[in-house]
């Protein structure tokens, strides 16, 4: 019997994945068969993260459920581990151990990046990333931990250790965390007349002269300058040596105990690119044309494969070429639209269009009434920033559903401050039962 539906298949549901999708349910042919795989069941809106981290944003309020809004597409739970395009067929693992080899027609890479670590003593060991919920969820819990048990110890070292909070990385990312974290730990202390705020420590260590290259040097040099007048301690040119078990040297000569290390030093595409039988380019990103069909070396077109977002590597055709879109949610949410829209043409056999967007800028909160952008050539700092930022990332965030729900978190807080409890024992939840059990 021949097979008249065509089966896409879309590796990872997180911008990409998702913003293709809901494109190719409207335009692509009815005899589709669309199936997303993640290793998680819902995108992950992560210019929220930094908010979620500091308790501003309710961490479910800012992902995005698959299988509420892709009806009528079969999503499936697992994990990437082989993607065999000469087959097409993906190989994927679940939670539970079972292997699926799921096959296709058409595949959609969207499996984004990975935190780009390099081999420094003890960062594997002892630090945390940033680009999960969960990793936002740790990262308060163990602020507000830190500074739980520093008021309770009787022990100066180990305070001065608790209340040390290391981050690496002066993206916009590292950026934000750190000042959202600052600025919640700042208000935390309120509550604790044990320790006074002269001896909280947020340091910054960036590698590169200068934070937020993605807002150019004035609003980098005034973000800088607003975290040192905030009492964080930013520093450039020193790079990260090593922290092992939580022991922090630095280039500069300094080092120090921290028991928070937090990396976000840039991403790489992700690891599974280089599992694929796909061409890759010099930095492991999935090659692709303007049109997003993967390509080879040579710019001839591999049928049957598409990609965009942070693991591919899509000529920025607003420059001059050779230029690559930066990773960013700007390019991911443009070149998912325009990725589904060239799959439905291609699917109803009309020629394809050629991605092209000029990047509009970016917007960066840092913390509570506190922001800087450089966006359409419009330069905005303090307030007027952070509210373009909330009102930004609140049109951009996908469905109705959570705009609303993140409004009334912001609204929340807005009446009755900021919700500053720690749930640290959330990540031992067995303890109390195991306690009672014992006793
Ligand atoms: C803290 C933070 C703040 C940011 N703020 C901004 C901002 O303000 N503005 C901006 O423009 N950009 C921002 N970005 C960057 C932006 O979020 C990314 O560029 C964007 O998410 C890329 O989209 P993507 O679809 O390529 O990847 P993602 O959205 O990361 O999606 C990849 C998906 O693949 C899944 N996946 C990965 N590996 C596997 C596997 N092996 N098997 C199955 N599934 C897998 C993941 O679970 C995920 O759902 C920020 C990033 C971070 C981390």
């Amino acid at each position: 019997m021949t097979r008249t539906r065509t089966r896409i298949l879309v590796l990872g549901g997180g911008y990409v994945g998702l913003y293709a999708t809901l494109m190719l349910q409207r335009k692509a042919r009815k005899d589709v068969d669309i199936t997303v795989l993640d290793r998680r069941p819902y995108m992950t809106y992560q210019p929220f993260l930094p908010e979620v981290a500091a308790g501003s944003i309710e961490p479910r309020h800012a992902v995005v459920p698959l299988r509420k809004e892709l009806s009528g597409v079969k999503v499936i739970q697992g994990r990437v581990t082989q993607i065999r395009h000469a087959d097409r067929v993906v190989d994927a693992a679940t939670d539970f151990g079972d292997t699926l080899h799921v096959e296709y027609d058409e595949v959609i890479l969207a499996l984004g990046s990975v935190a780009r670590t390099l081999p420094i003593p003890g960062l594997k060991e002892f630090a945390i990333g940033f680009k999960y919920v969960e990793e936002a969820i740790n990262l308060r819990n163990r602020v507000l931990g830190r500074i739980a048990r520093a008021a309770s110890t009787g022990d100066p070292r180990l305070r001065k250790r608790l209340l040390t909070f290391v981050f690496v990385g002066g993206g916009f990312a590292g950026i934000e965390a750190f000042a959202e974290t600052e600025d919640m730990a700042k208000a935390a202390l309120r509550y604790y007349p044990e320790i006074d705020p002269k001896e909280l420590r947020f340091i910054m260590v960036e590698a590169m002269g200068r934070i937020l290259p993605e807002l150019g040097p004035e609003m980098g040099e005034y973000a800088a300058k607003q975290m040192r007048a905030r009492g964080t301690e930013v520093l450039m040119e020193t790079k990260l040596e090593s922290c092992v078990e939580g022991y922090v040297e630095l280039s500069n000569g300094d080092s120090f105990e921290a028991d928070t290390v937090v990396w976000t030093a840039g991403v790489k595409p992700s690891p599974l690119m280089g599992k694929s039988d796909l061409p890759l380019g010099p930095k492991g990103h999935v090659i692709c044309s303007p049109t997003l069909q993967v390509t080879t070396e040579e710019g001839d077109v591999v049928p049957g494969a598409w990609a965009a977002g942070d693991c591919a590597q899509v000529p920025d055709l607003t420059k001059e070429q050779p230029a690559y879109c930066a990773p960013s949610a700007q390019h991911a949410v443009r070149q998912a639209r325009h990725l589904g829209k060239n799959v439905a043409r291609h699917l109803h056999e009309r020629p394809l269009r050629q991605y092209s967007h000029k990047h509009l800028g970016l917007v960066a909160s840092l913390g509570l009434n506190k922001g800087v952008a450089n966006a359409l050539g419009i330069k905005l700092k303090g307030w007027p920033a952070w509210f373009m930022h909330r009102t930004y990332h609140l049109m951009q965030i996908p469905t109705f559903n959570r705009k609303a729900r993140i409004a009334l978190d912001w609204t929340a807080a807005a009446f009755f401050r900021r919700d500053l409890v720690s749930m640290g024992r959330l990540h031992d939840p067995r303890r109390a039962f195991e306690e009672a059990a014992g006793s």
